[in-house]
């Protein structure tokens, strides 16, 4: 039996160890995982879609991390998880508060297409906390994001803040 092709979707504002921890965990189940990032029209991010996809792959070379395909899409992730070829959705969760979310994604997508199954990656206990928002929210007011993000997110994050 060959193994499903698995997409990654999420937001990515940016890439943070806790979404690599989640990387790491999926690439032992599913040897072709792509990160989708979401450019969403009506959902404002810190980062734009081409910077987040950079920023990502710069990540995941920094961390060592081969044969990770970063792409991004607008609209239903059915479609693009059909347009990769994609058969299998990973998401993480952390704490009890993604539960509802998740659960909701999955039957939603799961009523839009019976094919696609959503698998759920538990983090660990250490990022359980991580958000991307916590990581502007610290890195805005001065504070040491070195433990949550790569130090090609931590530039990206001061390059970015000197431009606003
Ligand atoms: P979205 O806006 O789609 O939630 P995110 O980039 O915030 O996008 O998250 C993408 C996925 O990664 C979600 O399933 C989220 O629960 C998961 N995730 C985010 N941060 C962590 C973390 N620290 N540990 C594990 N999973 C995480």
């Amino acid at each position: 039996m060959t193994m499903p092709r698995a997409i990654y979707p999420g937001s990515f504002d940016p890439i943070t160890y806790g979404h690599i921890d989640i990387v790491r965990r999926a690439r032992k189940l599913f040897p072709k995982l792509i990160i989708a990032i979401v450019a969403n029209p009506n959902k404002h991010s810190f980062f734009s879609v081409g910077e987040r996809e950079q920023i990502t792959r710069d990540a995941l070379v920094e961390m060592g991390i081969n044969n990770v395909e970063v792409t991004s899409y607008t609209g239903l992730l059915i479609d693009c998880a059909h347009k990769l070829g994609a058969s299998a959705v990973v998401r993480g969760l952390r704490a009890n508060s993604d539960f509802d979310y998740e659960f909701q994604m999955a039957l939603t997508n799961r009523d839009l297409d019976s094919d696609i199954e959503t698998v759920l990656f538990m983090t660990a206990g250490k990022y359980s906390f991580l958000s991307s928002s916590i990581v502007k929210e610290v890195k805005r007011f001065g504070g040491d994001v070195s433990s949550f993000v790569p130090s090609s997110v931590d530039q990206a994050l001061t390059r970015k803040l000197a431009q606003a």
